[in-house]
């Protein structure tokens, strides 16, 4: 695995939650992280049909963009009995013409389970693909995941997206309903970090 030496990472999202999360993780290990947004970066088009084409998608734009190596994640929710959709197509099935409504786009994923007429429990996992590149065009791939069921009607305020309908394997509240530290300790994306550290340390 090539290890990252530099002391700046440029995370290659525009959303000021996951940069501060990101930067909070890769503070003990001496680096400081800039945003997207910060270096004047437009989010590219994610064309690919996989989180991992699609992280890297964003992860290599704004490393070439800037010189800096580059983080990007991608992450979704795959629902066995829809053959593994919505996935990478997760925060489009929340699209309307005034933003993202999740409570839609949860409905619509519990009335598609009903129309497969699929028994319960309907298995599900999230996932999180983790890419960091460099602009020379080298990358190293972290992926993490939480398996788990959907759930109807929805639980919980917590957290964001699909939580209140996801149930992790091992517990009987929803992410929505789980104290969000708890959540950071089990998700699919404190599960691809966890990986990405051995990438920062000596
Ligand atoms: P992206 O990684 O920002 O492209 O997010 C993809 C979509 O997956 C989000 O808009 C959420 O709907 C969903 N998602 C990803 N991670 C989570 C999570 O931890 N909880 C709930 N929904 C999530």
């Amino acid at each position: 695995m090539r290890k990252f030496r530099e002391k700046t990472l440029l995370v290659a999202t525009h959303n000021a939650g996951k940069l501060e999360e990101i930067s909070a993780l890769l503070a003990p290990f001496g680096i400081t992280c800039v945003g997207a947004k910060e270096k004047g970066l437009v989010e590219p088009e994610e064309t690919e049909n996989t989180f991992v084409g699609n992280a890297r998608i964003k992860a290599h734009a704004a490393a070439k963009a800037t010189g800096l190596p580059a983080l990007a994640d991608d992450s979704g929710i795959e629902v066995d009995c829809l053959g593994g959709a919505p996935g990478v197509y997760t925060a489009d099935w929340a699209e309307t013409p005034n933003g993202r409504d999740f409570a839609m786009a949860m409905e619509k994923t519990w009335v598609a389970c009903e129309q497969a007429n699929a028994p319960e429990p309907r298995t599900a996992r999230f996932r999180s693909t983790l890419v960091l590149a460099w602009p020379d065009g080298r990358d190293e791939v972290f992926e993490g995941k939480v398996e788990g069921q959907l759930v109807w009607p929805m639980r919980g305020a917590q957290g964001h997206g699909y939580d209140p309908m996801f149930q992790p394997e091992g517990y009987d509240i929803t992410f929505a309903e789980m104290d969000p530290a708890k959540k950071n300790e089990i998700s699919h994306r404190a599960d691809a970090f966890r990986k990405l550290v051995a990438c920062f340390e000596a």
